[in-house]
């Protein structure tokens, strides 16, 4: 006899284990039932996240003909369902039932009652009663209070009601007003609060079972809701305004602490300026805007001399004034065109971190946060209800929310509004079937604007320079331009754009400049440039698997700084002779649980196989303070970086410190490794690590590896003024000029108002970094902060003794160039004179008269 059909679950999670493992235990209580449980989790494994398209998948897949009840954890949990939902034919959406019901106590009751064989309504009202037993046991709420037992469900294709918004589980009575917990914080972000802090607020905020609302206290403005991307980030909060944080709901408290922390971390943005040199291959050159000799505003540095070609990508997209009479379908076409920009922007993010890095591709995800803005879609559904159809209705409200943007008086968040337009246009271009840009031609890129998207498509050997006729060296397509070393102009008016194809044109990235049709001496002057420079850097390049040897026979170990096992690859090409700083925290940050043992020595050991064998300098783990852990309980800190980071951290955590050690002695039987503790202050820490350092090879039990190097990073000036103490220790110091230079100044590093201050160039770091060389004994001494990729200060370095200089991978061939033409000699007569400059620009023109001097490649 053939069964009926029994209700499918569908489980929404932002976190894929947390999925498995709620699913596991509700199917605990099944004793062989089979209920259809779906499960569409996490962006993937270890990503946090939700995705409309797992959704759909997971509703189609669970839906065996008796219809579907979902249960949503936080936020963007039910965003997406909801989107989901309007991507489904009208039959299948009318089988699906939204259940507010907590995922864990829901989903065991819900299986449990589909297995009975009940219908989706009896379902979902069951599994809304299922904290019934909890409340009556802590006595919150009797059983008659409970929401939902027995109450029916709205509708079929909606959702199955709670008398209790709140969901119910607080311990306190259902009727009681919700106090709203209110704080303050002061923006410490250098552009305010932007699209990319604004996107952290709402994605922490979402992840939160709470209402949050932001006000900018400085201006007066009114209070917007914390969830809304574009609400948030045109409160025009600044530099130094006053923001007040006020949340109600069941995780009130935790979403003040969150929010307030966040803040107190500038919202998880670098804000480290870039440095003046290294990047792909761009040497010595300025990012910041200088001023233009022909209209035009340099933002990324670079020459390049080619046929103008065109993209179409701003135009403005012509949006006929259309009407619907059929609102929800247009209103689907809008999603659908959401749903598939989405996928784009994401195919963006991903290519971009693998191929610039993490820290740029994070410009995708404020896009996304657009994409997912509450507040903009419902604009959009209004206009459509009311009868605009749904090109021209998601092009007036974008239109809104970019002349928010623009007619902020900040001009970095004004150049925000290019964001908002870009994302909108990539929707518009899927409603209206206007093909996608083409970023296929070879020579100068003449264009009104490009997204992000567009230039992250652009092939670096093809594209010689980009002139853009809008546009800001601070917008996200100039950052991703200046990661791909592409040479790009902005603001070079609207002429630039009647440029007819293949006219040759001379753009100087640096400078701004750029010559139309130039005329020959023009051409040769430009190339001659572009030659020098990539003649310089193919010379560095050829010569980079060489070792780097001073004219008078020192060796130089030049290393490589890796944050990934790609880092590692590149490096090997690069020429690096080791990695002389390994940031072990790529392996830990951003997901829930530390790696294990056997995780992280499988990691090191790809390390060491992409770098074909070579030393692999392993920092422990140096987090804290700025960058927290999610696993590891710290409280939020007035001044992070005057707080429990790196070393200090490891120690009060010793557990995780002990398995780090484990992994590093395990690889360290296989490839050669030295072991590196960031952020030392005092020589007991030393000790102390280096007593669990010998309790990691007393668990491995097979002696010390052979080659195994013990050192400490200088980063703490009263450190390098320790050296002796600290030398008979270690094998080796590596100093970090980033954080020896913010200690020794009282500078913080990511504060653009006191960059000039935090110079690594001023004599007063200068003499510390003399001091560890002096005090060093038989170590070696290294250098691994920016500073070491920087070639003016390559002779500088090694005349005060440095022996080993870590960098990024780009900067090794032309660093190594500059340490062959390098005489000893002559290196620390000028480490002499620098130590004792009145300042870091005395010490620079210093080095520049020398290396003019010199010759130096
Ligand atoms: C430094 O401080 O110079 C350093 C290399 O460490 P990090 O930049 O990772 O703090
Ligand atoms: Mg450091």
């Amino acid at each position: 006899m053939s069964q009926a059909p029994l209700v499918g679950i569908v489980v929404v999670s932002h976190s894929a284990p947390l999925a498995r493992a709620a699913v596991a235990l509700a199917e605990e209580m099944l004793h062989g039932t089979s209920v259809r449980i779906e499960v569409a989790a996490g962006l993937d494994e270890h990503t946090l996240g939700t995705d409309a398209m797992k959704i759909l998948a997971a509703l189609t897949a669970a839906d065996v003909g008796a219809g579907v009840v979902v249960l949503m954890d936080l936020g963007s949990a039910v965003l997406s369902t909801e989107l989901a939902l309007d991507l489904l034919d009208d039959d299948a959406r009318d089988r699906v039932l939204l259940c507010p019901a907590p995922v864990v106590e829901g989903l065991v009751v819900a299986a449990v009652a589909a297995a009975g064989g009940a219908p989706r309504h009896e379902v979902c009202a069951e599994a809304v009663a299922a904290l019934a037993g909890k409340q009556a046991h802590l006595g919150s709420a009797g059983p008659g209070d409970v929401p939902g037992a027995g109450a029916p469900p709205r509708s079929d294709g909606g959702t199955c009601e709670s008398p209790d918004p709140d969901g119910g589980g607080v311990p306190r009575g259902v009727d009681e007003p919700v106090p709203a917990r209110v704080g303050r914080f002061t923006v410490v972000n250098p552009h305010g609060l932007h699209a990319r802090p604004a996107a952290r607020l709402v994605q922490e905020v979402r992840s939160l079972d709470a209402a949050v609302t932001v006000r900018n206290v400085t201006t007066g403005s009114v209070a917007v809701p914390a969830s809304s991307l574009s609400r948030v980030a045109t409160l025009g909060a600044l530099l130094g305004h006053e923001v007040e944080v006020a949340t109600t709901g069941n995780q009130a408290r935790e979403a003040l602490d969150h929010v307030l922390a966040l803040a107190g971390r500038a919202f998880d943005e670098e804000t480290t300026p870039p440095p003046t040199t290294g990047g792909a291959g761009v040497a010595h050159a300025a990012t910041s805007p200088v001023p233009s000799r022909d209209g035009g505003r340099p933002a990324s540095p670079g020459i390049g001399v080619g046929p103008v070609w065109s993209a179409r990508s701003a135009e403005p997209i012509d949006v006929p004034d259309a009407t619907t009479d059929d609102p929800a379908a247009d209103w689907r076409r809008v999603r659908e065109a959401i749903a598939d920009v989405r996928r784009a922007v994401q195919h963006s993010r991903a290519r971009t971190a693998r191929d610039v890095g993490e820290a740029d591709a994070t410009i995708f995800d404020a896009h996304v946060m657009l994409l997912d803005d509450t507040d903009l879609l419902d604009d959009v559904r209004t206009r459509i209800d009311a009868g605009q159809a749904g090109a021209p209705a998601w092009a007036a409200t974008i239109g809104r929310v970019e002349a928010d943007f623009a007619g902020l008086d900040d001009p970095y968040l004004q150049a925000r509004a290019a964001d908002v337009r870009a994302v909108g246009d990539q929707v518009l271009r899927v409603l209206l079937r206007i093909p996608a840009v083409t970023a296929k031609g070879v020579g100068v890129l003449v264009a009104a604007d490009l997204t992000p998207a567009d230039v992250a498509d652009l092939d670096a050997d093809r594209v010689v320079a980009v002139v853009l006729a809008q546009g800001s060296p601070t917008s996200h397509s100039a950052i991703l331009a200046r990661a791909k070393g592409i040479p790009v102009v902005v603001g070079a008016g609207a002429g630039v754009l009647a440029i007819p194809a293949g006219t040759v044109v001379a753009v100087d990235g640096t400078t701004g400049e750029i010559v139309v049709d130039p005329a020959p001496d023009v051409r040769a002057a430009f190339r001659y440039r572009a030659g020098v420079l990539a003649e310089a850097r193919a010379t560095a390049l050829s010569h980079a698997a060489d070792a780097a040897t001073t004219t008078d026979g020192t060796g130089v170990l030049i290393a490589a700084n890796l944050g990934s096992v790609d880092d590692a690859a590149l490096a090997q090409v690069s020429g690096a002779d080791l990695a002389g700083l390994v940031r072990t925290e790529f392996l830990f940050l951003g997901r829930g649980q530390a790696p294990d043992v056997d995780e992280q020595e499988k990691t090191y050991l790809a390390l060491a196989e992409a770098l074909g064998g070579a030393r692999l300098t392993l920092r422990t783990l140096d987090v804290g303070g700025d960058k927290p852990l999610d696993y590891v309980p710290m409280s939020a800190e007035a001044n992070p970086f005057l707080g429990v980071r790196g070393l200090r951290l490891s120690l009060a955590r010793p557990g995780l410190l002990a398995d780090q050690l484990l992994a590093i002695v395990r690889t360290a039987r296989a490839t050669p490794v030295s072991v590196m503790f960031p952020m030392v202050s005092t020589v007991a820490e030393l000790v102390e690590a280096r007593a669990l350092l010998d309790e990691a090879v007393a668990r491995d039990g097979r002696g010390i590896p052979a080659g195994l190097q013990v050192g400490i990073m200088v980063e703490v000036p009263a450190t390098a003024l320790k050296a002796a103490r600290f030398a008979p220790l270690v094998d080796f110091f590596s100093i970090g000029t980033n954080d020896l230079t913010q200690y020794t100044m009282a500078a913080e590093r990511g504060n653009d108002a006191v960059a000039a201050v935090g110079d690594p160039y001023d004599p007063g770091v200068l003499r510390l970094i003399q001091a560890v060389c002096d005090a060093s004994g038989d170590a070696l001494v290294a250098v691994c902060g920016e500073l070491a990729a920087d070639d003016l200060a390559t002779p500088l370095l090694l005349g005060l003794g440095v022996r080993e200089l870590s960098m990024s991978a780009t900067a090794i061939p032309q660093v190594k160039e500059v340490v062959r033409s390098t005489d000893l000699a002559v290196a620390r007569r000028l480490a002499a004179l620098a130590v004792g400059a009145e300042g870091p620009d005395d010490v620079r023109g210093m080095l520049a008269t020398s290396a003019r001097q010199q010759g130096s490649p």
